[in-house]
């Protein structure tokens, strides 16, 4: 059954089987190799696809079941960049991590996410949506002993991205999501090239285009840092208007038990806007009717032709079945409000 109006989808990530990677732990190393690795992904990306079919939700994804960091192993693939000396960094001026370090010139000389993004196409009949990291928050998960700039290399990763897209895009992946968690923290970087470089990543691509920003996962660093940040997040309030004039289709955004105000949802007016309406920081899996609160008070601002219920971020960190009950919470909320919309 396709739903027209509020059509449900995910940020990106869902948990892994423990047979694939330690539950509960980001950057989990695989638990499988070679042939084995690559069925047991297969494996869990079929059953990623039937919890969220039969949750109800619309426009699905691989749970990243593919990958152990949403940046990293894209990273991994591509020339200039050296694993083998990592360097410590601070990442998003929030946390300390060990991080791949650029050496050369970044270039993308094979594709890196084709094979699965083929399996996913054919594993199921909804519309699918990958997502690849933006350029901003790729250049803030390395340290850069080449370029020496920020912007630079973001303009290089642009590049890559956009090469990346353009080919899952041919493989007939629907929605293609750029993550850039940094454009809450380097505002003033998001004005003078973080816009453009997503834009270029995105550049020429017919399918629909979003780019995800979020207040992060509920790791100790960032509920610490969110501690920092007042009463009202109003960080969406100077990058939405910018991203209001740019070619990108949706923006997804935090709202549930977020401080954030529902009414900076109107800066984007003519967008798509994906509404988070779970919190994956959090364990208690919210009612329906928790769920349609949320949609109904964005409706306020957004056409519901336009609003995509969807979670915060990914929900990676939790438990299976804490993630599946959120699923299912999201694509019964969104029900309640699509019946109150046709009337009854
Ligand atoms: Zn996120």
């Amino acid at each position: 059954m396709k739903n027209s109006l509020l059509q449900t989808t995910i940020v990106g990530s869902l948990p892994k089987p423990a047979w694939l990677a330690e539950p509960k732990k980001l950057w989990a190393p695989w638990l499988l190799q070679d042939e084995a690795l690559t069925e047991g992904m297969q494996d869990a990306v079929r059953l990623v696809l039937r919890d969220q079919e039969s949750a109800g939700i619309d426009i699905v994804g691989d749970g990243e079941q593919t990958r152990r960091h949403f940046v990293t192993t894209l990273i991994e693939n591509l020339d200039g960049v050296d694993f083998a000396n990592k360097k410590t960094v601070r990442i998003r001026n929030r946390y300390d991590a060990d991080v791949p370090m650029v050496v050369g010139p970044v270039a993308r000389t094979r594709p890196v996410f084709a094979e699965h993004a083929k399996f996913l196409r054919s594993a199921t009949d909804r519309p699918v949506k990958f997502t690849l990291p933006g350029p901003m928050t790729m250049v803030d998960t390395l340290y850069d002993g080449y370029y020496k700039s920020r912007e630079k290399l973001a303009r290089e990763f642009a590049k890559v991205l956009n090469a990346e897209a353009r080919e899952l895009e041919a493989l007939g992946i629907n929605v293609i999501q750029f993550d850039e968690p940094a454009f809450n923290v380097f505002m003033d970087e998001v004005r003078d090239w973080g816009i453009e470089t997503l834009e270029a990543a995105a550049a020429g691509l017919k399918c629909k285009t979003a780019v995800h920003i979020c207040y992060g996962y509920g790791i100790k660093a960032n509920n610490d840092w969110k501690k920092t940040l007042g009463s009202e997040w109003r960080q969406y309030e100077s990058t939405f208007p910018l991203l209001a004039k740019s070619k990108i289709d949706q923006v997804s955004l935090e709202c549930a038990n977020s401080h954030v105000p529902l009414e900076l949802v109107e800066l984007l007016r003519g967008k798509d806007i994906m509404v988070g309406a779970i919190d994956v920081a959090s364990d208690e899996i919210e009612t329906p009717e928790q769920v349609a609160k949320i949609l109904r008070a964005a409706l306020k601002y957004v056409a519901p032709e336009k609003l995509y219920p969807c979670t915060n971020c990914g929900m990676v960190p939790l438990a299976r079945e804490v993630a599946r009950g959120k699923l299912k919470a999201l694509g019964a909320g969104a029900a309640l409000v699509r019946k109150e919309l046709a009337g009854g």
